[in-house]
C-alpha cells in the first residue's frame, strides 16, 4: 500500500518536467511511512508521480515512476537495473576493460543507488532510506543479472546521515573480493582497494580523460606532475605515453603507496618517479619559489564546493592551484585541470581557469574538454547529475 503526499498549490511544475526530487517545502500534507512508497498528488488529488519517502531528508520524496499503473515491486527494480546494465553493453564488450559504473543513481532512474563493477566484484552504495529498505531485493536481482562472484557494500558516506542512516559496509552476497583486487582499463592494470579506497575504490569517472592522455596528449619525453594523484591512474597513463619523469603529489601516503604499486604493475618502475606526501597548495608554492618547472601538469583536486554557498571559496581554490600551475609550466606546456564540484558549472570553471592564465601572464588554448563518461550519464531532467568537468590547455 502506497502512502500519499499532497503538494502545495503551484509546486507541480518540476514533477511535470520529470525532476526526480520533491523537497519538504513543496509538500502540503503527508500520510506515509519513512522509507515507504508514496503517490504524489496535486491539491485536486490528481496523480503526478510515485516514489519513496523520507521525512528526515530535505529531499522528502525521490521519484521512481510517472506512470500510475506501474507498480514498484520486485519486478520494477529488476527492470530498472536491467535497463541501466543494458546501457553499459558497449563497455561490457570491451576486452581491455572490466571496471565501470553499472548504476548511476537518479540518472539511471534509481535514485540513491550506486553500483560499480570491478571485474567479478560489484560494489554497492545505498545512499537513501528508500534504497536501504529494498537493498536485499536489489542484491538478489543484481546477483541474477550480473552473476558476480561477490557483492560488497560501501555505504560509508556522509549523505547517509541526512537520511537518518548509519554507515554500512561489508559483504552482501557471494565471496569476499581480494584486497586489493586488480582491474583492466585501456590495456593497463590497476590495483584497487574496494574495501577502503575513495568512493568505491577507483575514480572510474575519469576513464575518458585517461583515454585522452593515452591517445591525444603528447607525453613522450616530458616531465609530468600529477597533482592530487590518488593511486596514480594518470601517472600510469603518463608512463604508457613515454613520460621522461613523473611526480605524484597527494596528501595520502596510502594512496601514494598504491600509486607506486600501480606503476610497477605496468612495468613503469624504470621511469624516474617521485611520490610526494604533501599539500598541493603548499608544494606548488615551494616549487614556484625554487623555479622548478614541468612540461605537463595534471590537477584533479577533491570536491571544493559541496553546496552553492561554497562556490566562491571553491572558485578561489581552483584559481589558486591553476594560477600556480600556469606559472610552473614550461613553454609548449600542457595543463590538464578538473573540477568535480557539481555546483561549479563548466562555464564558471572555464572562466576561473581563464582568470588564472591571465594572472599568470600565460596565453593558453583549450585543446580538449572533459566531462563524464557514458557510464556516469546525466539525465536531461536532472542536470544536477553533471558534476565532472575538465580542460586541457596548451600554453606557449
Ligand atoms: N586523479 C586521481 C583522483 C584524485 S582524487 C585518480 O586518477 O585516481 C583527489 C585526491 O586528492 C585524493 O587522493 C586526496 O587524498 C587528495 N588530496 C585532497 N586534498 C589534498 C591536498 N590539499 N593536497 C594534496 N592532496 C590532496
Amino acid at each position: 500500500m502506497s502512502g500519499v503526499v499532497i503538494l502545495r498549490p503551484g509546486r507541480e511544475k518540476p514533477l511535470h518536467n520529470r525532476h526526480p526530487w520533491v523537497f519538504s517545502g513543496a509538500i502540503a500534507h503527508v500520510e506515509a511511512d519513512p522509507g515507504g512508497l508514496v503517490d504524489v498528488r496535486d491539491g485536486a488529488g490528481q496523480f503526478l508521480a510515485r516514489g519513496y519517502y523520507n521525512p528526515h531528508s530535505q529531499i522528502c520524496v525521490r521519484l521512481l515512476t510517472w506512470d500510475e499503473s506501474e507498480a514498484i515491486d520486485a519486478d520494477f527494480w529488476r527492470r530498472r537495473l536491467a535497463r541501466a546494465i543494458e546501457g553499459r553493453a558497449a563497455l561490457a564488450a570491451q576486452p581491455d576493460l572490466n571496471a565501470y559504473r553499472l548504476i548511476h543513481a537518479e540518472s539511471d532512474g534509481l535514485p540513491g543507488l550506486i553500483v560499480d563493477r570491478y571485474g567479478d566484484c560489484l560494489v554497492l552504495q545505498a545512499l537513501t532510506l528508500g534504497i536501504e529498505r529494498v537493498k536485499p531485493m536489489l542484491v538478489e536481482a543484481l546477483s541474477a543479472l550480473c552473476a558476480p562472484r561477490g557483492i560488497i557494500e560501501r555505504s560509508d558516506v556522509d549523505v547517509r546521515e541526512k537520511e537518518g542512516l548509519a554507515e554500512a559496509t561489508g559483504l552482501l552476497w557471494g565471496e569476499e573480493p581480494p584486497d586489493p583486487l586488480e582491474i583492466r582499463e585501456h590495456g593497463l592494470r590497476y590495483r584497487v582497494n574496494v574495501h577502503t579506497g575513495h568512493k568505491t575504490g577507483f575514480y572510474l569517472d575519469q576513464r575518458a580523460s585517461r583515454r585522452w592522455l593515452l591517445t591525444e596528449a603528447t607525453l613522450a619525453g616530458r616531465d609530468v606532475l600529477n597533482a592530487f594523484s590518488y593511486t596514480g591512474s594518470f601517472s600510469v597513463c603518463a608512463g604508457a605515453g613515454g613520460a621522461a619523469s613523473i611526480v605524484n603529489v597527494d596528501s595520502s601516503g596510502e594512496a601514494l603507496a598504491m600509486a607506486r604499486e600501480n606503476m610497477a604493475l605496468n612495468g613503469f618502475d624504470g621511469i624516474p618517479t617521485d611520490y610526494l606526501e604533501a599539500n598541493v597548495f603548499t608544494q606548488l608554492r615551494i616549487w614556484r619559489g625554487e623555479g622548478r618547472t614541468f612540461d605537463v601538469i595534471i590537477l584533479d583536486p577533491p570536491k571544493f564546493a559541496h553546496n552553492p554557498r561554497q562556490i566562491e571559496k571553491a572558485a578561489r581554490g581552483y584559481k589558486d592551484i591553476n594560477l600556480l600551475a600556469f606559472q610552473l609550466l614550461r613553454p609548449n606546456g600542457l595543463l590538464v585541470t578538473f573540477s568535480c564540484s557539481g555546483v561549479v558549472s563548466a562555464d564558471l570553471f572555464q572562466k576561473i581557469v581563464f582568470g588564472a592564465s591571465v594572472d599568470a601572464g600565460r596565453d593558453a588554448q583549450i585543446v580538449a574538454w572533459f566531462g563524464q563518461p557514458p557510464d556516469h550519464p546525466v539525465l536531461l531532467a536532472f542536470p544536477e547529475g553533471a558534476y565532472l568537468k575538465g580542460l586541457a590547455c596548451r600554453v606557449w
